[in-house]
């Protein structure tokens, strides 16, 4: 007899939790009836066929929220990544010669275009596009770089750690607080390969502070003849002074000023998929093409797929309205203000809408947020906000807890998710109340 491969899951749960019993016996414990054997292979086996990875409703405000996947995708992305994964495609064939093509040459147009480099590729993600710059342009040779910018991004990405990997050898510059343009001239040798300059992402140092502008840090680089580095951390594509925010560096700015390279996430601010994105100057970009890791980091056709149409709606200028993260944080406090009060309503009693902050995320825009109206859930008697909380996450719902209240932000909720949101919400207040 042939078993199909769900019985087979099924025959090894059955055999695996069977084993166990007997070896628990063995070891004088008591012989559970069938009916509890039978409970703990069921469990497994639900446990083992519900997908691992699950989609949820993220009502925590948070826009780029790295627990939950950061940046979600735009239709164009999601349906160019349908369209492309499930057959063959022209990844590295040239249709029109019927040569073999290059999977550069997809992105590559399309960033040139939107940041005026002349060069750019992509890899799997922002710490791989440093770690192969650094690998590519400056082994064995200095990089200057300021003590204030020798941050960890997160994960262990410790940049002189990266530095070590890449065998590049770090020269710190001025002090914590303060770098100015004269400290990385002055340490600047024949050795030299580089000034890197990184992005403060996720942290600001405030008071006494100065550190040197990107345009300052172009000339003293070119003067020396020597590489300017560019960790731009977000790949911010808009001007986020337009929505109230403090101006973030866009690679394009960055460019503009003479930087060699300028590196960047695909998946915070962006907005696209996961991916380290890498624009400037045509040589020291083949040089990165050219260098063995450029292989171990390459970009899948999936993201590569879904980065050519997140690109394609910023060069046709209808970012704000269909990148999700730019839609979130150009939502109008009237729009958000409605849908709170709509989803309040569905709860009824122990709900209403408070004032409050959603927060930009991501390691981009520390500490910034944009003022929003927050669902306020009050648990009543017998009941604690955190025990609502975790109803909540067990029904795929992510909110947040504050003074021992349950708050849930609309603006990073699709607005066809605003009914389920309700719904869990009294879910977990009856369920909750019930035990
Ligand atoms: C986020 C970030 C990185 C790492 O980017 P990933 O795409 O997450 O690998 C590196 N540098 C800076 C400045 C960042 O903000």
């Amino acid at each position: 007899m042939q078993a199909g491969a769900a019985d087979g899951l099924a025959t090894s749960v059955v055999r695996e939790v069977l084993e166990e019993t007997r070896t628990r016996i063995a070891g004088g414990a008591e012989a559970p009836g069938f009916d509890e054997i039978a409970a703990t292979v069921a469990g497994r086996l639900s446990a083992l066929r519900r997908p691992q990875l699950r989609a949820l409703v993220n009502a925590t405000g948070v826009i780029i929220h790295t627990n939950l996947g950061r940046a979600p995708l735009a239709r164009e992305a999601i349906d160019a990544i349908a369209e492309v994964v499930g057959g063959y495609s022209n990844l590295e064939l040239d249709i029109s010669t019927g040569k073999r093509g290059s999977r550069h040459s997809i992105l590559e147009p399309l960033l040139c275009r939107l940041t005026s480099a002349e060069a750019a590729m992509a890899v799997n993600n922002n710490a791989a596009a440093v770690l192969l710059a650094l690998s590519a342009l400056a082994t064995g040779r200095e990089v200057v770089l300021s003590r204030g910018q020798l941050v960890e991004i997160g994960g262990g990405f410790r940049i002189p750690d990266v530095m070590r990997q890449s065998r590049a050898k770090l020269v710190e510059v001025g002090t914590t607080n303060r770098t100015r343009v004269r400290d990385y001239a002055a340490a600047i040798t024949s050795r030299t390969a580089a000034i890197m300059r990184v992005h403060s992402s996720n942290f600001r140092i405030v008071g006494f502070t100065e550190s040197a502008g990107i345009e300052e840090l172009a000339r003293v680089a070119h003067e020396a003849r020597v590489l300017l580095l560019d960790d731009a951390g977000s790949g911010c594509l808009l001007d986020t002074t337009a929505y109230g925010l403090p101006a973030e560096p866009t690679p394009q700015a960055s460019i503009a000023v003479g930087a060699d390279v300028v590196m960047f996430s695909g998946d915070k601010l962006l907005g696209g998929p996961q991916a380290g994105l890498i624009v400037g100057r045509r040589d020291p970009i083949e040089r990165m093409k050219r260098h063995p890791l450029a292989r171990a980091v390459r970009l899948d056709k999936a993201s590569i797929a879904g980065l050519a149409a997140t690109l394609r709606v910023y060069l046709e200028g209808g970012a704000e309205e269909r990148i999700p993260v730019w839609r979130m944080i150009a939502m109008p406090l009237a729009e958000i203000e409605r849908r709170a009060r709509a989803v309040a309503a569905t709860i009824g009693t122990g709900a209403n809408v408070v004032d409050g902050r959603s927060m930009i995320g991501g390691g981009s825009l520390p500490e910034e947020s944009l003022p929003t109206k927050l669902v306020a859930v009050t648990p009543g008697r017998a009941l604690t906000a955190s025990k609502i909380l975790g109803s909540l996450r067990a029904r795929g719902v992510i909110a947040r807890i504050e003074e021992d209240r349950v708050l849930l932000d609309v603006r990073t909720v699709e607005s066809s998710d605003d009914g389920r949101v309700g719904a869990a919400v009294m879910d977990a207040l009856a369920a909750s109340q019930g035990a």
